[in-house]
């Protein structure tokens, strides 16, 4: 029984990394344009064919990978396939092989569909074809994108494992695992549509993302999202020939301190409140707003690790403001850190080291501390 669950755990994992390929998997050539490289050919060369490729032997590998379990089961012999199909092992075991079979059925099927004339049924074909002349055919828009990616003139924006942008100058693709999305710039808008913030256990790996919306006006051309760091916002926005338009509601963080800054205050808005009494002075440091964050020692004791210091009680008064703290804990904590645990600056004044967990915002009352979110400090 505790082989099955380490074989099933040990499946899951090599399943979910081959699906979603950490930088593990990638760089051991683990993931299936690495696997199936010599079919797919270069894609460079022949941008537009080795997706056509590359989105058929997914789609088909994805599909084998429940009935690959049965078969692992029964090569480590937690099962009997003939007595499986022979009915004598317990009737749960047929029914999930019929059912991890009917995966790789229908995608062999549909893949048969889309390869009858020279792949022109293929959906990438397809989402090609809307934009021929009367008498052209797929492969010139093709030949078109293909010449496009080979010219240096193109932008290439990795967003995961799995999926990138390209930009020529006509075109603006996604290419995802099954698929590959594609509008021409000429008649197309885009729009930004949100920005998310995605928090990693780092502060300092705070990611914000602004999603855009390719709005197609080609006749039966399909709109796409697509997902862009803020960090490549600009590089985007540059090769970029389409009208934009830009939603008022959103507003979009500028640069990469202001996105740290803003992580850092949505952290320390998490922390209690320290209640004080006491007169608070002008920041130390821009002279101009109250300093309305104090050093309060709140997480959990960790005792110095591989040069990390442990946390300590700082007894200054507040000296700086919220943004003026933030500022300074960004230029002086440590990067790099596995857990948010593990960043930390220190005091400018006594020098205690502190993390996130021990910054409050600083509220004038006599009560104990309280759990809360200042507004007016936002
Ligand atoms: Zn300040
Ligand atoms: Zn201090
Ligand atoms: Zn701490």
């Amino acid at each position: 029984m505790t082989s099955l669950f380490i074989y099933t755990i040990a499946y899951f994992l090599f399943v979910s990394g081959l699906i979603y390929p950490p930088t593990e998997f990638v760089s051991a050539g683990l993931t299936i344009p690495a696997l199936f490289s010599s079919w797919l050919g270069n894609e460079y060369d022949n941008f537009v064919q080795y997706h056509i490729k590359r989105t058929i032997v997914t789609l088909f590998i994805h599909s084998l990978l429940p009935f690959g379990y049965i078969v692992g089961l029964s090569l480590l012999d937690h099962i009997d396939s003939a007595q499986v199909f022979l009915g004598t092992e317990h009737p749960l075991w047929l029914t999930l092989s019929i059912c991890a079979l009917i995966g790789p059925i229908y995608a062999l099927n549909l893949i048969v569909n889309w390869s009858k004339n020279g792949f022109s049924k293929h959906p990438i074909a397809k989402s090609l074809g809307i934009y021929c002349t009367d008498t052209g055919i797929w492969l010139d828009i093709a030949a078109d994108v293909n010449r496009e990616y080979k010219s240096f003139n193109k932008l290439q924006i990795r967003t995961n494992s799995t999926t990138k942008i390209v930009v020529t100058n006509t075109w603006i693709i996604k290419v995802s695992a099954y698929k590959l999305e594609i509008a021409s710039q000429i008649n197309s808008v885009l729009v930004t549509y949100n920005v998310n913030s995605y928090s990693t256990p780092s502060p300092s790996h705070f990611v914000h993302c602004v999603k855009y919306r390719i709005v197609t006006r080609q006749p039966l051309g399909k709109n796409f999202t697509i997902r862009i760091n803020i960090n490549d916002v600009e590089n985007l926005l540059e090769e970029i020939t389409m009208p934009r338009r830009d939603s008022s509601s959103i507003q979009i963080p500028q640069t990469l301190t202001e996105i740290a800054i803003y992580a850092i205050k949505k952290e320390i808005a998490k922390n209690p409140t320290y209640k004080t009494n006491q007169q608070l002075d002008q920041c130390a440091v821009c002279m101009q707003a109250i300093s309305n964050v104090k050093l309060n020692r709140n997480c959990p004791d960790i005792p110095e690790m591989d040069g990390i210091p442990a946390c300590k009680t700082c007894n200054c008064p507040p000296i700086f403001c919220i943004d003026c703290l933030a500022k300074w804990f960004l230029s002086t904590s440590r990067r790099r850190a596995k857990t948010a645990a593990e960043v930390k600056s220190s005091c400018p004044q006594c020098r205690s080291p502190f993390c996130l967990k021990d910054v409050s915002y600083v509220s004038l009352g006599s009560q104990n501390t309280a759990q809360g979110t200042p507004t007016e400090t936002q």
